[in-house]
């Protein structure tokens, strides 16, 4: 039986007050809620948060992390600097670090195996265009970008990753997929894996992203291979936020 796991990523939106009331409105409910929560923080306020969560079971991701340890790369945060701030999760290969920063399927398995490597659980995101939808592309595509993990870390690995299905064509645009397309893409990826290893594929946490809301939360968490969600606009609201929690 796999927990219910739900991730808010607040991406770019944030301030010193907005996290104060957000994430004291995201305790003030936690007693009612069974799912794994974690909100994955811009860096500068991870500091903020981690006095914020102290003693609850609120979790603490970072939205990205550089390879490298130390060193001359400036503007960069390292897997040990989001560990420092209470970090346990690091989002890796979303669709707009993809898309915005070029990070290739071999980048990514990079940033996976250098957040496992540190002790940092991935949020590892997949997911097809648009175009590649419609083009009946995308079990390839899906296939790809997970192949290019598997190939650089292994399949045992997977006991610590979370993977998020997010088809691009979802996020932040208002459209969700429906719960049998979700269903679908969550069921093949099950296959890729399975292709490695059976008891991976069913132990592996897969969640859906894409425009989830609390109106549409439980019909997807209910399918039988969606594990939860990945939200980015309804969890900027804390009452939002807490109503896709209480689905699991
Ligand atoms: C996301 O950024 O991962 C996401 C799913 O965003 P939204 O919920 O706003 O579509």
């Amino acid at each position: 039986m796999r927990q219910t796991i739900v991730v808010g990523n607040w991406k770019m939106n944030a301030s010193k007050e907005t996290v104060n009331t957000l994430v004291l409105g995201v305790l003030e409910g936690m007693p009612d809620v069974k799912s794994e929560v974690i909100v994955c923080v811009p860096y500068p306020y991870l500091c903020q948060v981690e006095a914020l969560v102290a003693h609850s079971q609120l979790k603490i991701g970072a939205q990205d992390l550089n390879v490298n340890a130390s060193g001359a790369f400036t503007g960069e945060v390292s897997a040990d600097m989001l560990k420092d701030f209470g970090s346990e999760y690091v989002i890796v290969g979303h669709s707009e670090r993809r898309s915005l920063y070029g990070e290739s399927d071999e980048m990514v398995a990079e940033k996976v195996q250098v957040a496992l490597d540190n002790g940092l659980t991935p949020l590892f995101c997949i997911g097809e265009l648009l175009e590649e939808r419609e083009a009946g592309d995308t079990e390839t595509v899906v296939a790809r970008q997970i192949n290019a993990v598997i190939k650089r870390v292994g399949i045992e690995v997977f006991k610590n990753i979370i993977i998020a299905y997010e088809p691009v064509w979802a996020i932040g645009t208002g459209v969700t997929a429906t719960p049998q397309q979700a269903q679908d893409t969550h069921a093949y990826i099950r296959e890729i894996l399975a292709q490695s290893d059976a008891d991976i594929a069913q132990s592996t946490p897969i969640l859906y992203g894409g425009s989830m809301n609390s109106g549409n939360a439980d019909e997807l968490i209910a399918c039988e291979d969606i594990d939860g969600g990945l939200i980015g606009g309804a969890s900027l609201k804390s009452d939002d936020f807490l109503r896709i929690c209480k689905v699991g």
